[in-house]
């Protein structure tokens, strides 16, 4: 022994950092710390996770496992977690409260201790439960090709539109596009469902100048919420396709050639 002591508890025989030994930097900071407002948010339908700007774990339980708890909790980075056991205390089904007792392993000896978490539960719709259940929208965009001369077949419009559509949405910002819920094809192009009106207005602007088209917003009243009318957006656009179709068969002798369907650039862009 070299005679140094904890400055704390006086001990001889424990290892010492900065002249303090384990047990009592452990009096003093935390090793576990729940991170500022836990937060899960769960679709009530399906029981998946919002992570990040996914959804992940379709079928999982509504009740909070370590698979949601463990990145709510902030680790000391001299610590190392073995495990957390968890119990929900509590009966608040959106203010759940959770006791963990945490195995820590901290300067070679491993200690057992206390957490607790206030974990805020948000239930949202994931894209797959809306698309498939809810149909939850507020405004749809309608793409379309112009209006009366349209002859091309729907599939090979569908191609284009798509084509243009995905090539402006890349520009769109982040919130726009999560407000993208599901799509459907029409014969006469395609119909964006969007779950928040200002981004869909948003996103409609941005392609109407993208693309050059012509653009209509029209409303239709779709009930009351709260004492207020409520109105379903529809934001029409009808992008100009004269410069991407081929010029009219004058070169095809006989008439009996029609003008290329489908030029190569078009590819294989899906509708998934
Ligand atoms: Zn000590
Ligand atoms: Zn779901």
């Amino acid at each position: 022994m070299s005679g140094e002591f904890c400055v704390v508890c006086g001990r001889t025989d424990l290892p010492l950092v900065d002249a303090v030994c384990a047990d009592c930097f452990v009096q003093s900071h935390a090793l576990l710390t729940a991170v500022e407002s836990p937060t899960v948010v769960i679709c009530p339908t399906c029981g998946a996770r919002r992570v990040g700007a996914h959804w992940e774990r379709s079928g999982a339980s509504e009740l909070m496992g370590a698979e949601d708890l463990a990145p709510m909790v902030a680790v000391h980075p001299e610590a190392g977690v073995r495990r957390i056991e968890w119990t929900e205390t509590g009966l608040n089904p959106m203010l759940r409260e959770l006791e963990g007792v945490a195995q820590v392993r901290f300067r070679g000896t491993e200690r057992t201790l206390p957490v607790h978490l206030t974990v805020k539960i948000e239930h949202r719709t994931c894209e797959e439960c809306s698309r498939r259940t809810g149909r939850y929208y507020t405004a749809i965009i309608q793409l379309r090709g112009p209006e009366g001369r349209n002859r091309l077949p729907p599939r090979e419009l569908r191609t284009i539109l798509w084509e243009m559509f995905e090539r402006v949405f890349k520009e769109a910002r982040a919130d726009w596009k999560k407000a993208l819920s599901w799509k459907e094809e029409l014969p006469e192009g395609w119909d964006f469902y969007v779950t928040d009106t200002l981004a869909a207005r948003a996103l409609a602007r941005l392609l109407k100048s993208r693309l050059g088209a012509e653009f209509k917003e029209s409303a239709t009243l779709w009930g009351r919420k709260k004492g207020k009318d409520v109105y379903r957006v529809t934001l029409c656009l009808r992008v100009p396709l004269a410069t991407t179709k081929p010029p009219a068969d004058v070169e095809s002798p006989g008439g009996a050639a029609r003008p290329a369907r489908g030029s190569p650039r078009l590819g294989s862009s899906r509708s998934a």
